[in-house]
């Protein structure tokens, strides 16, 4: 493991500093990071810690959900407030991880965790994710648990979080500020796809933090639910999930946000699936028929073909749920 120097700042603008300097990460919750670092994963030589920054707040009110960085994934699950108005994340949040995790991770290290792929874990192999330019073992390797959306010949990595996935269908938006000053990212701008560059994998510039998270309060986010399948109940990461908020007037669906997990090299939307649920009944023929539409352009690998079907049933299945 690399040796490193930790620092404790008091307030944002010394956090950036710190942080802009060549070799710095953020450290939060340090559940990734810090394994991360011990696999030789990530060698930073500076962590800058954002616990003094007292930034845990969960904020709602009738015009949305305001939550600050180091908010605890089990504090945000379990607020009345999220449950009732944004049950999608709630339920996001608690598939994840295991309690003890959730007790210490936070909604800003959870955006920025990275991907499970064995290889990338694993210094032993090639990974362009972790040296560009070196190879990807994985596309005719090990690749059941693997992307077949959003994928490159670079790199099929998935990305492995839930709370993102329901943040896509929230509409979330990030503020991030950084030397430069301060900005918002939507949700769906911020996790980047492989292409050429697949160790780029958010919009973040150097030095750069994610200081809120916001998301609009609406019909649709009341209406709202996630279902993850996994390999096992306690705790695993996605084969697949889906995240749907509809908002549903007289039996017409006048809305519909669908997004996935487990398929995507990030959080995946999925349009074809709105678009063919918006402006329709609410009724199984419209469900199953937009169902049948996600997954438009997959790019399957040879052990993770059953993926395709496997989120058709699932997102079949969370529609029926929030439509019900
Ligand atoms: C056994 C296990 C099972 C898991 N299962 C799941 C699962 O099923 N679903 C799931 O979604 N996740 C799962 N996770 C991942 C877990 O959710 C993440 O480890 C956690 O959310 C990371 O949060 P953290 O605060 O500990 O981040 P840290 O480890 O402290 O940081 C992670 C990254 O975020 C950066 N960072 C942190 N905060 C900020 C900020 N405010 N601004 C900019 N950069 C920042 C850090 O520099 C670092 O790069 C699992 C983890 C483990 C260990
Ligand atoms: S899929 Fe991506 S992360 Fe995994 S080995 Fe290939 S390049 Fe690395």
């Amino acid at each position: 493991m690399q040796a490193f120097t930790l620092t404790h700042p008091s307030n944002t603008k010394a956090a950036v500093t710190a942080a802009s300097q060549s070799g710095t990460k953020y450290i939060a919750g340090g559940t990734d990071l810090l394994q991360l670092a011990k696999d030789n994963v990530e060698t930073p030589t500076r962590l800058v810690d954002l616990e003094a920054l007292q930034m845990a707040g969960i904020h709602a009110s009738a015009q949305g959900l305001h939550l600050e960085p180091l908010a605890r994934m089990s504090d945000v699950a379990a607020h009345p407030d999220v449950v009732k108005g944004w049950p999608v994340l709630s339920q996001a949040l608690l598939a994840s991880a295991s309690p003890q995790i959730r007790n210490m991770a936070t909604m800003g290290g959870n955006l920025l965790q990275r991907t499970r792929c064995g290889y990338f874990r694993d210094t032993g192999f090639a990974c362009n994710k972790r040296i560009p330019g070196s190879g990807c073992p994985a596309i005719n390797g090990e690749n059941r648990m693997h992307a077949i959306l959003g994928v490159s010949d670079q790199c099929i990595a998935t990305y492995p979080g839930d709370m993102a996935v329901a943040m896509t269908v929230l509409d979330a938006q990030l503020e991030l500020t950084g030397p430069q000053g301060t900005r918002k990212v939507a949700i769906g701008d911020f996790h980047k796809v492989p292409g050429d560059t697949p160790h780029i994998e958010t919009v973040l510039q150097p030095g750069e933090m994610i200081t809120a998270i916001d998301m609009p309060a609406s019909a649709a986010a009341q209406r709202s639910h996630y279902l993850k399948v996994r390999d096992r109940a306690s705790f695993e990461f996605a084969i697949v999930s889906a995240a749907v908020a509809l908002q549903i007037d007289g039996g017409t669906i006048r809305s519909a946000r669908v997004a996935a997990g487990g398929v995507g090299t990030r959080p995946w939307r999925l349009p074809e699936v709105e678009a063919a649920l918006t402006g329709k009944q609410a009724d199984a023929a419209t469900l199953k028929q937009a169902a049948d539409q996600a997954g438009a352009g997959a790019k399957l690998a040879q052990m993770n073909a059953f993926k395709l079907v496997l989120l058709r049933r699932t997102v079949l299945r969370a529609l029926q749920t929030v439509s019900a």
